[in-house]
């Protein structure tokens, strides 16, 4: 028999059957944003469990058609912030790229549901308006492949990228925003890891983890390969109403976090994109809960709490 590879793991493997027991799922939000979970991701979630904190990041909910008109397609301004296929650049010294648009998994809290990628990502003509660009961005140091989730590319278009990297001098610093090591984690593979280790460049990689329970035993030995590589493990998350609203449960991911050897370093205010509404927690609430981990934890292991607001120079901590 064929061995599976890495791509079937992150097709989807949830389906509506796997929904019988809960209330909250609606088919019509599937239209509204698709279902897509991957392998490892599924079997990881307790479909019994209404409340399931890993469920609810990735069902199709009735909560979805919500509309009280504070939420928008856009809230964070990054169609205006564009300047080039799939290069973003809002914030002084760094520029994001939208690598690609497509995820592992589908969050259903992600601003990705409204964004148009197809018109919008970097890799597609092989870099070359996002190289172009910075080359002549002399004051730009560093730069964040993002997307989607940049990992969806094979190795080979990374390495395409990071090749071309190599001849710009004044990019000092390599950064990688993904879901993907904890979702999918067979994703880094060995190949993957002689990729990284080989560029030569400050490196950093932000992965997203929002709950304690995605965090599995055997995702130390995918960390430590990264950690190998002299890569930054840094972890951002979203505050979700129902799923990570909690002081000990956030400070217990903290604690996780570090023993596989990642920094938390924020902790975002939910983006106000339509259809997300039910994970939305307060500015006041987010602060105590905040508060809460400034309370229990060593200084390093308190993520900060930001917030994107459009227009502004970088995300705005509330304090
Ligand atoms: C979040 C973000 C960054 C990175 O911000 P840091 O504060 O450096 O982590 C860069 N560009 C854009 C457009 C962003 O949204
Ligand atoms: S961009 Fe990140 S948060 Fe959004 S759907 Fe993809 S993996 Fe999930």
């Amino acid at each position: 028999m064929k061995k599976s590879t890495w791509r079937d793991k992150s097709k989807n493997h949830v389906n509506p059957d796997d929904f019988s027991e809960i209330e909250q799922y609606d088919k019509t939000s599937e239209g509204l944003f698709r279902l897509h979970v991957p392998e490892y991701f599924k079997k990881l979630i307790d479909f019994n469990n209404a409340n399931d904190p890993l469920l609810l990041q990735i069902l199709p909910s009735k909560h979805e058609h919500a509309n009280s008109g504070h939420f928008s397609k856009d809230p964070v301004g990054d169609l205006n912030s564009r300047k080039a296929k799939g290069v973003i650049h809002k914030y002084h010294g760094r520029v994001l790229l939208i690598a690609t648009g497509t995820c592992a998994i589908n969050c259903r809290y992600c601003f990705r549901r409204t964004f148009p990628y197809t018109e919008n990502n970097a890799s597609a003509y092989h870099w070359k308006e996002a190289i172009e660009y910075l080359k002549e961005n002399l004051d730009v140091h560093e730069v964040i492949l993002s997307g989607g989730d940049p990992l969806m590319l094979s190795t080979k278009v990374l390495t395409r990228f990071t090749d071309q990297l190599k001849t710009i001098k004044h990019i000092k610093t390599f950064r990688i925003h993904t879901r993907i090591p904890l979702v999918s984690p067979s994703r880094i593979n060995d190949e993957f890891i002689n990729w990284l280790s080989n560029v030569k460049l400050n490196k950093v990689m932000v992965v997203h983890c929002n709950h304690p329970n995605e965090l599995k035993k055997n995702h130390k030995k995918v960390f430590k390969a990264i950690n190998k590589t002299n890569t930054f493990l840094l972890n951002q998350s979203v505050l979700l109403k129902n799923i990570n609203d909690d002081g000990e449960i956030l400070s217990e991911l903290s604690h996780k976090l570090f023993s596989f050897g990642i920094l938390p370093y924020y902790l975002n205010q939910l983006d106000k994109v339509i259809g997300t509404e039910q994970f939305f927690i307060s500015r006041e609430q987010a602060k105590t809960i905040h508060q809460q981990l400034l309370a229990k934890l060593p200084g390093y292991l308190v993520p900060k709490l930001v917030e994107e607001i459009s227009g502004k120079k970088n995300k705005t901590p509330l304090i």
